[in-house]
């Protein structure tokens, strides 16, 4: 079963907005065991409506399209899909009802544009829309399907899972698509799929393997539809365990968990705690931890060090060690990790002290140099990473391999 998702809007296509529904909508289906063939963003424009959902019905049996309902963009989507079912608009009684009695509780007048939300194609099964005032529309033909919602997210969200994907369920026999991640850190891409490349030629067919790479971190996700007679999750259980043979060292945790989560838990259940002294990754670390709920437990201090004099104040680098060696440095990092787990009390002490560009490289230390402290009771050592080329890069990497060797502490 294929699909095909339209989103409609000329602010997604200025960049204004991110289109986060067709992603939603992505994962539901899938979840549902529809595979979703493509996905496009066009503009608040009839025309081009109707000639992308003709095109999308030549491939795809379900085509859902977002946006482009609101009573201020003049309905364009319903008319344009009453043009392309041929047929007329009638007055919906029930969603009158309902978009007064919405907007009366906020205190709005029912007006003309009001009533003219009230008007569906006369072929289309109205979907309720109990958290807005454009309903949702569910026109078949020839054995496909099309449903219209809502741009607004959480309108969408609510129809598609109180209306859109029970019908699907019930309209089509789907078969679940099984994803799986595990999550290995440490080696590159390319280098891992160089060691694991006898294992993924030895896959069974039915099996999809794609590699996701983030900073220091590459995810393999199998992906199978549910085979009868055997469970597609044993068979993805059997195969993530022949890894632990192969990259027993890389492999971290599985599906959505990140290194941080990974850390946050060990550092609550160890009953340890955790400080860091950041330069270039400007606080970066520290909000990896405090974004996640209950780092209060562990998470004692972080001090963003960007100057020398911030350094040598706060956390009692000795000054000496920048004019010998530089503020990048593995002294100074080493300097800084002890430093924080000092003045805080903290288990563990991390640090960051890098080029993060575009300026202030040299030959000998040029952009993306990064040094990493990691202070603990037993010793304190600094490593020294390349984290790339471009600024927001360098930031990110940086705080990856940092959380990564504090990992690898615990
Ligand atoms: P309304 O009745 O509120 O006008 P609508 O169905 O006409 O809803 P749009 O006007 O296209 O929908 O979008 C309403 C708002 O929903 C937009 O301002 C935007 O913030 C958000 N939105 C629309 N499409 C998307 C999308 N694909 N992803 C994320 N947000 C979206």
């Amino acid at each position: 079963m294929k699909s095909t998702i339209i989103t409609i809007g000329d602010e997604i296509l200025i960049g204004q907005i991110l289109d986060t529904n067709s992603q939603y909508i992505s994962q539901s289906l899938n979840a549902l065991g529809v595979v979703v063939a493509e996905r496009t963003s066009i503009g608040d424009d009839a025309g081009q409506i109707v000639r992308t959902l003709d095109r999308s019905l030549s491939v795809s049996d379900i085509v859902i399209i977002t946006g482009g309902l609101g009573p201020t963009k003049d309905d364009i989507t319903k008319h344009a899909l009453a043009r392309y079912f041929g047929s007329s608009l009638r007055y919906d009684e029930a969603t009158a009802e309902h978009v007064r009695t919405l907007l009366a509780r906020r205190g709005v007048a029912f007006n003309d544009l009001n009533r003219g939300q009230a008007m569906v194609p006369e072929c289309c099964t109205v979907l309720h829309n109990g958290h807005g005032t454009a309903p949702g529309m569910w026109f078949e033909r020839d054995g496909k399907v099309v449903v219209s919602l809502p741009g607004v997210p959480f309108e969408m969200v609510h129809l598609m899972e109180d209306e859109v994907l029970p019908r699907l369920k019930n309209r089509f026999a789907l078969r679940a698509i099984l994803h799986r991640t595990m999550i290995t850190s440490g080696i590159a891409e390319s280098i891992l799929a160089e060691r694991i490349a006898a294992w993924e030629d030895a896959l069974p067919p039915y099996l999809k393997l794609a590699y996701l790479p983030a900073p220091n971190i590459v995810r393999l996700r199998l992906s199978a539809y549910e085979v009868d007679g055997e469970s597609v999750r044993q068979v993805i259980d059997r195969e993530f365990a022949k890894l632990y043979d192969i990259i027993p060292e890389a492999i971290v945790g599985f599906e959505q968990a990140s290194v941080e989560q990974m850390v946050h838990q060990r550092l609550i259940e160890r009953g340890e705690t955790l400080s860091v002294a950041e330069s270039c990754t400007g606080g970066n670390i520290a909000s990896k931890f405090t974004a996640q709920a209950g780092a209060s437990q562990y998470f004692l201090c972080g001090v963003v060090s960007y100057s020398n004099e911030a350094k040598y104040e706060v956390l009692g680098v000795d000054e000496q060690a920048i004019r010998s060696h530089g503020a990048v440095s593995e002294q100074v990092a080493c300097q800084m990790a002890e430093g924080v787990r000092r003045i805080s009390g903290a288990t563990y002490g991390v640090s960051t002290t890098g080029i993060a560009g575009p300026t202030g490289g040299s030959a000998e230390k040029p952009v993306g140099t990064v040094w990493i402290g990691i202070s603990t009771p037993d010793k304190t050592y600094a490593v020294c990473r390349n984290c790339g080329t471009d600024r927001g890069q360098i930031i990110q990497r940086a705080t990856a391999y940092a959380i990564k060797m504090l990992q690898e502490e615990l």
